[in-house]
């Protein structure tokens, strides 16, 4: 009896586990749109995706900037280069780089979406200070804490994330750390690639028993987010997606 009741209970946990789509960078492989434009944002929102994700970087003279690369595509580096200049320069789809002012103002717009900021690695640690510094206190000037969650690969960044907003889901990136080392470090979550995660498939479950989040990037096939859909993650980072919202949804 009790083991049948013991069965149900934890039949009915699995039955309610939820994978969430976040769109790598916005959904920028649609119609129009460019990796980390506002026109992806608007895109994760329309296609239903649980989240967005954007790259920020501090630029020469110390404001935020949202691009993947350290350079734009006309070849500015974004460190060394002043906004007034990179907010020029073009972005694939045509719109300009934008602003993370520009675009978090966008992102509040379309909550209930949530927005996950990566904050890119900057090349001095008191410049990565100065980013982490710098975009927690956007985030709480707009009042956006609850709309927002980090990522950063640098355990520099995540660290004084996690010093600067101790409310905050912070998720560690670069797939060296185990769940236990993660949960003593503060983090909320591992957000690990796709490749790390399955050769220790273990640390989805580990990280689970810790109360960490589970996030895997960057899913695209379809057989591989299949895997981290029957493996309980609790976010898929995707370029696809329509193709992974339409395959939860027939889940
Ligand atoms: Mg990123």
């Amino acid at each position: 009896m009790m083991a049948a009741l013991l069965l149900t209970v934890s039949q009915g946990i699995q039955a309610q586990h939820v994978t969430r789509a976040v769109a790598h960078r916005g959904y920028w492989t649609c119609e129009g749109s460019a990796q980390n434009s506002l026109t992806s944002l608007q895109k994760a929102y329309e296609a239903g995706c649980w989240g967005s994700e954007l790259d920020i970087w501090l630029t020469a003279d110390g404001q935020l900037v949202v691009n993947h690369d350290a350079h734009t595509l006309d070849g500015l580096d974004i460190e060394k280069t002043d906004s007034k200049q990179l907010l020029e320069s073009k972005l694939k789809n045509g719109e300009t780089l934008p602003s993370l002012e520009a675009y978090l103002d966008a992102g509040k717009s379309l909550t209930p979406m949530m927005l996950v900021l990566e904050l890119k690695t900057q090349s001095t640690p008191e410049r990565n200070i100065e980013l982490a510094r710098k975009v927690v206190d956007m985030v709480k000037d707009k009042g956006m804490e609850d709309q927002v969650e980090y990522i950063a690969f640098s355990n520099q960044v995540g660290t004084e994330l996690i010093r600067l907003a101790p409310e905050a889901q912070v998720a560690y990136l670069n797939g060296d750390k185990t769940p236990a080392e993660l949960k003593e470090l503060g983090y909320t979550g591992l957000d690990y690639a796709h490749k790390v995660l399955k050769k220790n498939s273990h640390w989805i479950d580990e990280a689970h028993k810790l109360g960490l989040t589970v996030n895997v990037w960057t899913v695209n096939k379809a057989e591989d987010l299949q895997y981290f859909i029957d493996h309980k993650a609790d976010y898929i980072t995707t370029n696809e997606p329509a193709l992974l919202l339409d395959m939860l949804k027939k889940k």
